[in-house]
């Protein structure tokens, strides 16, 4: 089936916020065996909207919108859509008692305007959002079919993930189920070229490989009659996948590293503390995101000084001034002090140049070493990263996670 994806909202048009919807949506719809022809982009304005829905629809079956679908005047999507499919709109009693039960619970009185939300012909599928209170719905009269999803990312992606696919599914004559693959630690080039023949040789599934902020991701997609099928026909070129990367899959499904690395850390009940310099806290914070690490997290240190390096972790005056501030000396002297002062397992340290400028041709911008102490025993590994300031702030954190889940599994 051919698709094109509509986005609402004259931000996007005035460049305040980027399309990053049409780019997941292409990438799912691709990866579900859609063909996607088009994105449009169309400001919060009902003749432009009526106009592009006329136009896709002209061209192809499946339009998937985003945003517009809010309480305000501007948000026009829904009223547009229902006109254009010629549809009354009833208050939906189960979305109007979940939108006051949320305001209920913010605390926060309901306007009118609000209930807005909740007005939807009687003959479509309403997609619950379970992240805000704009739900989205899915529609479809005579072969044409339109899917309608909030704006704001996190709630569009769950609700076309958890709703959205089911509404396509009543429409193709097999059921989609797909596994994702997450691989840390090795190049996308050399993971594509680890599983080349695995990737070729595929109809049904197909794997789709991306690569994502220092991570690959291997979406595998099978098409059968039932899921429980489905999966069967996954299992298979998941085990080849998995021989192939060996220990590089560091877990399946919707998860982070830091969420991997939180849980091993809690089961095996490894204390652990930080000692930060170009990362800046960057590691503390992204340990923290899991939601259970304080079981094991004690302490991080942002020492970004030579003077602090030597204060608060105890790194020798002598290793900073022989082998300098960026180097694995230091790093292993921080990682090693940190763990002892705070008397944890773990001590996890970062030195590195993040640029852009202060490198030098000897110790170059990118040039990062991470130290880790693990119960009494202290390493250094030197990485040159590349990229923007951001960029490799962001992979060292991944890198000195992805050592700690190694050291751990090992
Ligand atoms: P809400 O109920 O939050 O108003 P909505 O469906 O009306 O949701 P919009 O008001 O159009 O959505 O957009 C809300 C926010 O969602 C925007 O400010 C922006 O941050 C994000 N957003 C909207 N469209 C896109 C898009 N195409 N890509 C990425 N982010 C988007």
């Amino acid at each position: 089936m051919k698709a094109e994806i509509l986005a609402v909202g004259t931000e996007l048009l005035l460049g305040n916020i980027a399309n990053t919807n049409a780019q997941f949506l292409s990438e799912r719809l691709a990866d579900l065996g859609f063909d996607v022809y088009r994105h449009t982009v169309v400001g919060d304005n009902g003749e432009r909207l009526k106009k592009a829905f006329e136009e896709a629809f002209s061209r192809v079956d499946l339009i998937i919108t985003t945003g517009g679908l809010g309480p305000t005047k501007d948000d026009l999507t829904k009223e547009i859509a229902f006109e254009f499919f010629n549809k009354k709109s009833v208050v939906h009693k189960e979305t109007l008692d979940k939108i006051e039960a949320y305001f209920k619970k913010m605390n926060r009185p309901m306007v009118e305007s609000n209930k807005k939300q909740a007005y939807f012909p009687e003959d479509v599928t309403i997609l619950c959002n379970d992240f805000g209170t704009a739900p989205g719905c899915g529609i479809e009269e005579n072969g044409k079919i339109l899917i309608m999803l909030p704006g704001p990312p996190k709630e569009m992606k769950p609700m076309f993930e958890n709703y959205g696919i089911p509404f396509l599914e009543k429409f193709s004559d097999c059921v989609l189920t797909s596994k994702i693959l997450r691989v840390m630690g090795v190049g996308e080039s050399k993971a594509e070229e680890m599983i080349h023949d695995i990737i070729d040789n595929q109809t049904n599934p197909t794997i789709a490989p991306y690569a994502k902020e220092g991570e690959m991701i291997f979406r595998i997609t099978a098409k059968a009659d039932t899921k429980e099928e489905g999966y069967k026909l996954i299992e298979p070129l998941e085990t080849e996948i998995r021989n192939s990367l060996g220990i590089a899959v560091y877990a399946e499904g919707e998860t982070t590293l830091e969420n991997v690395v939180g849980e091993l850390l809690v089961k095996k009940n490894l204390t652990i503390s930080s000692a930060e310099s170009c990362t800046g806290g960057l590691l503390a914070g992204t340990l923290i995101n899991y939601p259970g690490i304080s079981a094991v997290y004690k302490e991080g240190a942002i020492t970004y000084t030579n003077e602090s390096k030597v204060e608060r972790l105890g790194v020798s005056e002598e290793t900073l001034k022989e082998h300098g501030a960026v180097s694995r000396e230091t790093a292993e002297e921080m990682a090693k002090g940190v763990a002892l002062r705070s008397n944890t397992n773990i001590g996890i340290s970062t030195t590195g140049i993040a640029g852009p400028g202060g490198g030098t041709k000897e110790k170059p911008v990118g040039l990062v070493y991470v130290g880790l102490y693990f119960n009494g025993e202290v390493k250094s590994k030197e990485f040159h990263l590349v990229g923007s300031r951001e960029k490799i702030r962001i992979t060292t954190v991944l890198r000195a996670l992805e050592w700690i889940r190694r050291e751990i599994i090992k």
